[in-house]
């Protein structure tokens, strides 16, 4: 996996992005723990429940079914987030499917379940960039830690804080624009 703080990145930089008006902060806090959600697994590692079983660690947690449970709440929880019903859907829907696609991009481990339940295998992708990260966190203090942060910040962080920085951009200047419309219709006779 990624670290766990790394996995809030996408849903964390976009969401900021996108503003208040489209993903309300509630909604936002609702991603973020979303997206980090599914390592919750791990618990079960260190209980010695084993990592290729679906109740494993990235078996049932990152699959299909859990990214369908997660656009379930948004579509439930929807006015409670204070955002529209299908907004909250697909915010929650992507915090998760972010988390399996970034673990699936990961140089070790066994790949993320992420067809449960149409099937059982374990998936990568075919490019993975990403160096996996130390099951054990006192792991994270060595030359393999080090290595892993490096690669999350390029590979994680930086290019989703550069899309966010776009979306923020054209957003600004789309709001540029209509106010100028709007003064513009004010000043027509
Ligand atoms: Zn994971």
């Amino acid at each position: 996996m990624p670290t766990v703080l790394t996995h809030a990145a996408p849903a964390l930089t976009l969401g900021l992005a996108l503003g208040a008006k489209v993903i309300p902060p509630r909604l936002l806090v609702a991603g973020v723990a979303l997206s980090m959600a599914p390592d919750l697994d791990s618990i079960g590692f260190f209980m010695g429940v084993p990592y290729e079983s679906l109740w494993g660690h990235r078996g049932i947690s990152h699959s299909t079914a859990a990214m369908a449970l997660a656009a379930a709440a948004g579509l439930a929880l929807g006015p409670w987030l204070r955002a529209g019903r299908m907004v909250s859907a697909f915010f929650l829907f992507l915090a998760v499917a972010s988390h399996v696609v970034l673990d699936a991009a990961t140089s070790g481990g066994l790949g993320p379940a992420a067809l449960w339940p149409f099937e059982d295998g374990r998936h990568f992708l075919s490019w993975r960039p990403i160096r996996v990260a130390p099951m054990s966190p006192s792991a994270m203090f060595s030359d393999w830690g080090r290595a892993v942060v490096f690669s999350e910040l390029k590979w994680v962080w930086l290019p989703f804080t550069a899309i966010s920085l776009l979306i923020l951009f054209f957003r600004k200047a789309l709001t540029r624009n209509n106010r100028r419309v709007v003064r513009f219709r004010r000043l027509a006779p």
